[in-house]
């Protein structure tokens, strides 16, 4: 099979490898559609701790099982799957407590240890595959694992039927976290991102309110949960000073791990605003799945290309170029598309 290749930071090519074999509670799966995120960019530049040279990358794929093992009662040959691609140990005391997205020993297909889904086909624990019905579009439905940490990120809020939400930033994640708050009882959600192109986006997909900066969608005595999905420092000091008294700050955006943030611990006191984080994906994939299935997400504004495996260094730039919206790579194309 054609797989990408990182061998070492900034080092990646196309690759023959041989054809995966599922081992017996394993399946192999053809690849359709596996979506680039920031961590990709972490892991290709040498910078996400956990990654072992070399791997194959991509942790947000579906595809169609071809084969499976002796022991697999899960998924069968020509099923439809979204793969989660996060494995705990299920032994240390982060995992015995239930936090596995915590775990001591965690491992991410295409990030970590274990090979991902940048190939034409991928080996997977079948655990790990869920089935998706026919009437999913299987391309679309590579937004599954963007939206499994979404729901984490909801599980860890508050939940106030007719909260007033405020998100920073349009791209795909502030997109999907926008889209599900009126799901967890939003009054109102209000996303507001600098860039012109990605609140277009944010409309496209339904968003009412949408502003360059939180002045723009001003809302007297602020808003009772806010959410940051740029890791932006500039972003977050202005967010914790939007939330309501007796609100809600969510980091859930991915922040350099040396950035350092000002607030005001006397707010946080006498305002009583809660801080919380929210890491990847626990017990939330299942559900992505169900919330997909049941249209959660307006998927179709939120990608914008499609790359064949021959063109990922274009795809790759594309991504750091911020050009476009989610970008794909579909190893069984033989050309590249725009969609939007
Ligand atoms: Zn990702
Ligand atoms: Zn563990």
């Amino acid at each position: 099979m054609r797989a990408i290749v990182f061998a070492g930071p900034g080092d990646f090519s196309l690759t023959e490898r041989p054809d995966p074999v599922p081992g017996p509670r394993e399946a192999v799966v053809q690849v359709e559609a596996v979506g680039i995120c920031g961590t990709d960019l972490h892991v290709l530049d040498g910078e996400f701790a956990p990654t072992v040279f070399p791997i194959i990358p991509g942790h947000e794929a579906t595809g169609t099982v071809v084969s499976v093992g002796e022991r697999v009662s899960n998924v069968a040959p020509g099923d439809a799957v979204a793969l989660d691609p996060s494995f705990y140990c299920g032994e240390c005391s982060f995992c015995m407590a239930g936090h596995g997205n915590l775990c001591e020993n965690w491992d991410g297909a295409g990030v970590a240890r274990t090979d991902g889904s940048t190939a034409e086909l991928v080996r997977s624990p079948a655990k790990n595959l869920h089935r998706l019905p026919g009437s999913v579009d299987l391309a679309m439905a590579a937004l599954i694992e963007p939206l499994s940490c979404a729901i984490h990120a909801y599980d860890l809020l508050p939940r106030w039927i007719g909260a007033h939400y405020l998100i920073y930033g349009a791209g795909t994640m502030g997109l999907i976290m926008a889209q599900l708050a009126p799901r967890a009882g939003a009054a109102s959600v209000s996303i507001v991102d600098p860039n012109p192109q990605r609140r277009q986006a944010a409309r496209e997909v339904g968003i009412k309110l949408v502003g360059g900066n939180a002045d723009e969608v001003s809302r007297p005595g602020g808003w009772d949960t806010v959410i940051d999905c740029t890791g932006a420092v500039q972003a977050i000091e202005d967010g914790l000073m939007r939330v309501r008294r007796g609100g809600t700050f969510q980091q859930f955006g991915v922040a350099p791990n040396d950035a350092q943030a000002r607030f005001s611990p006397f707010r946080v006191y006498n305002d009583e605003v809660t801080v919380v984080g929210s890491m990847a994906v626990l017990h939330s994939y299942a559900r992505a799945v169900e919330m997909f299935t049941a249209g959660a997400l307006n998927a179709k504004p939120m990608i914008s290309h499609a790359f064949d495996l021959t063109h990922y260094g274009e795809a790759i730039e594309a991504f750091r170029a911020g050009t476009g919206r989610k970008i794909q790579i579909r190893p069984q194309a033989t050309e590249s598309l725009e969609l939007l």
